[in-house]
Formats: structure tokens, C-alpha cells, sequence
């Protein structure tokens, strides 16, 4: 079998805290049923490359970039982090790329909403809520979520089946009574 070429796929920019990082391309070949990708930094002018394995069920080229674009890159550290800015592809319009990137977001709120209202009677989250931790569903299981430390500048690791939280930064841990001590300990 003939080595395949790599084909530019896509360049992009990635926002982070209004801050835009710099372009960065992509290829990609496939091989075998996987995907290899390769990123083209261009601010640090690292070069790597990712493998992915996709369902067999998909057989044209453009349904393997679709499952791509969606199910990995919006996704996946290794492409970035922050918000992701389309600057120009031969494969896809940027149209493409915003309806799957609003896709993917809404999806994601609508996720976070019923974490949220399945919580809604959970006396840890309640109680960081009202001494301003700001609470919020890490995203990742429902069942976890992060708030700010009472110590300041890091997170808090909660879970709303266990009722635990802990700080690894600060080495504290406990349940809802020991949160309450160690608020009551840190206003004084
Ligand atoms: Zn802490």
C-alpha cells in the first residue's frame, strides 16, 4: 500500500481570556482505518501528530472529518484550548465549522443545566453558593463539581454522591460540617 500525503485540513486560532494565541495548521492522512493528524504550531513551531481510531462505519473521507471536527477536535486538549477561531479550510466553510462548534456548545448547556437542577437540593453546593464559592458542575461527571477555595486563587473538588469536597492545594477535606468550621475559622 502507498504511503498517503499529508492534506492541509485546517487552520485556526484559538482565543483564551481575549488573549488570540496564533495559527496553528492541520493535516491529516488516513491510513489503515485511522486518522493521523498533524499540527503545525506557528507560534512555538512544534510539530505533532495525533492517531484516531474512528467506527469502520464511516467510509467516505468527509464523514471521518465530520466525526473530526465534532467528536474530537472541539474536544480534545491537544488541538487547544479556549475558544476556537475557523481562519480557513479546503474542506469545510467556516459556516460548517460555527454550526458544529454552536451545536457542541448548546449541547454542553443544556448538560450543565440538568446537573445543575439535579443539585438544586444538595446541601454542599447550596452552602458554597451562599458563601459565594461559586459552585459550578466541572463538566466532566455529573456528579462532580468545583467551587472556589476559601483560600483563594484554586479550586475546590466536590462531589454531590459522596457530599465530600477537598482542596489538594490547601491538603483540607471533609463533609458539609467540616466546610462550615473551616469557613467560620477563616472570617474570624
Ligand atoms: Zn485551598
Amino acid at each position: 500500500m502507498k504511503e498517503e500525503t499529508y492534506i492541509h485540513l485546517l487552520k485556526y486560532n484559538q482565543e483564551l481570556m481575549f488573549v488570540e494565541y496564533g495559527f496553528c495548521d492541520l493535516y491529516y492522512k488516513i491510513n489503515n482505518n485511522k486518522l493521523f493528524i498533524l499540527k503545525m504550531d506557528q507560534q512555538d513551531h512544534s510539530i505533532n501528530e495525533l492517531v484516531i481510531s474512528y467506527n469502520t462505519n464511516l467510509n467516505t473521507t468527509s464523514a471521518i472529518l465530520a466525526y473530526f471536527l465534532k467528536e474530537v477536535f472541539f474536544k480534545n486538549l491537544f488541538f487547544g484550548e479556549g475558544e476556537f477561531i475557523y481562519e480557513k479550510s479546503e474542506l469545510f466553510s467556516e459556516d460548517y465549522f460555527s454550526s458544529i462548534k454552536s451545536e457542541l456548545n448548546d449541547a454542553y448547556r443544556q448538560k450543565i443545566k440538568l446537573i445543575e437542577d439535579a443539585a438544586k437540593n444538595n446541601d454542599l453546593i447550596n452552602f458554597c453558593r451562599a458563601i459565594n464559592l461559586n459552585p459550578i458542575p466541572d463538566g466532566t461527571q455529573a456528579t462532580n463539581w468545583i467551587a472556589n477555595c476559601l483560600k483563594g486563587n484554586h479550586h475546590l473538588l466536590l462531589s454531590t454522591i459522596t457530599n465530600q469536597w477537598g482542596c489538594p492545594y490547601c491538603q483540607k477535606k471533609g463533609g458539609l460540617s467540616e466546610l462550615k468550621e473551616w469557613h467560620l475559622i477563616q472570617k474570624k
